[in-house]
């Protein structure tokens, strides 16, 4: 699993341009090309490892898969494999389909004979998509008729189909070609209904609302997709269903902003807590946390928590929370309040004042230029 990193591979920096990965590209299958080194196990070996960087790297939009995720990006479900029936329940085999599903793209290539897809859009609050939670959901769907078990036989009976002889598959003659096709008398099942079902009229499937428990792995975020497979709806007699794919929403929080694996928020606090510094406890997903303000904060300085952000699908460890600080203007003021403010604003006089507001001076320097550029 210790697969080396595609950068390093072409000897390149991560800002490297296509011009130059292209030259790294050359200069590695000039040195490893099997052409150049026949028989020689070691630099075909090489040479495969920089075709494939190569390949991930050229391509815009695989690169920014790469450099997204690393390797994982390509490890799952490239080829849209389906993991059976059924998959659900077990986390792991939701950690699979998330990864199949993001980077393999959804089941290209599967058989057109099955049961169709279905999609579902679940509101999540960010404690939840952090955390992981469990959901019943309900989605009408087509479900296997109960009363012939999908088969849409009233008494279970198929006949052979009499177009294609039980084969499914019929032969169609066009000029000197000859081409095989699904019967349109069975749809390729070979059989034939005698008796179809009262219920679902030989359809073997019915409307139906299903209830359904979905486990959401901790660290999702907004659009990632998780396939439970077989979930969707019921195919025609004889066929697989298809797939659910349940697609995260997170609504807004009141407090944090997330952005990947950090989370933001704003700290306001008081002005004197701000010249003077001060201990101010503020809010994380697992409880509180403690930031030390320095004396002499401004408005939009950041504190860094670090791993007190979240932890994605994807990541290894958690990322950071940021809080940045607000001053707050005191509103409600008591009589003593005001006086000492007002004590306080009298102390600033003339260019004294400039000395205690780094802000407002390098402001009013700006609009002094400004003026004497607008009128010279
Ligand atoms: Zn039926
Ligand atoms: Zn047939």
């Amino acid at each position: 699993m210790s697969k080396r990193d595609y950068y390093e591979v072409l000897g390149v920096a991560r800002t490297a341009t296509d011009e130059e990965l292209k030259k790294a590209y050359r200069r590695c299958a000039m040195k490893y090309h099997p052409d150049r080194n026949p028989g020689d196990k070691e630099s075909e070996a090489s040479f495969k490892e920089c075709k494939e960087a190569y390949e991930v790297l050229s391509d815009g939009g695989k690169r920014r898969m790469y450099d997204q995720h690393g390797h994982a990006a390509f490890e799952h479900g490239m080829g849209g494999g389906n993991s059976g029936p059924a998959g659900f329940g077990d986390v792991g085999d939701i950690f699979g389909d998330i990864f199949g599903n993001i980077f393999g793209g959804a089941g290209g290539g599967r058989g057109a004979r099955r049961g169709a897809d279905i999609g579902y859009v679940m509101e999540l609050d960010l404690e939840e998509a952090v955390a992981g939670t469990e959901k019943r959901i309900e989605i009408p769907t087509l479900a296997a008729c109960g009363h012939c078990s999908g088969t849409g036989s009233e008494d279970g009976k198929l006949e052979t189909c009499d177009t294609c002889r039980g084969h499914g598959q019929v032969r169609l003659q066009r000029g000197i070609f000859s081409m095989q096709q699904p019967c349109p008398h069975c749809n390729g099942r070979g059989k034939t209904i005698k008796n179809p079902c009262a219920e679902c009229h030989g359809n073997g499937r019915i409307e139906q609302e299903k209830t359904l428990s979905v486990k959401i792995p901790a660290g999702v975020d907004n659009g990632d997709r998780i396939r439970l497979s077989g979930e969707g709806e019921a195919g025609p007699p004889g066929t697989p269903p298809g797939d659910l794919y349940v697609e995260v929403r997170v609504r807004e929080h009141a407090i944090f902003q997330r952005d990947g694996d950090d989370l933001h928020c704003e700290v306001p606090i008081r002005i004197s807590q701000a010249a003077l510094g001060d201990t101010v406890r503020v809010p994380t997903l697992d409880g509180e946390a403690e930031i030390r303000i320095p004396a002499e904060t401004q408005t939009g300085k950041v504190f860094r928590l670090r791993d007190k952000g979240v932890k994605s699908v994807r990541s290894r460890s958690p990322g950071d929370l940021y809080c940045r600080a607000v001053v707050e203007t005191p509103v409600n003021l008591t009589t003593e309040q005001r006086e000492l403010l007002m004590q306080f604003e009298a102390t600033f006089t003339g260019d004294n004042a400039r000395r205690h507001s780094p802000r407002s001076s390098t402001f009013i320097d700006g609009v002094k230029g400004f003026w004497e550029r607008m009128t010279s």
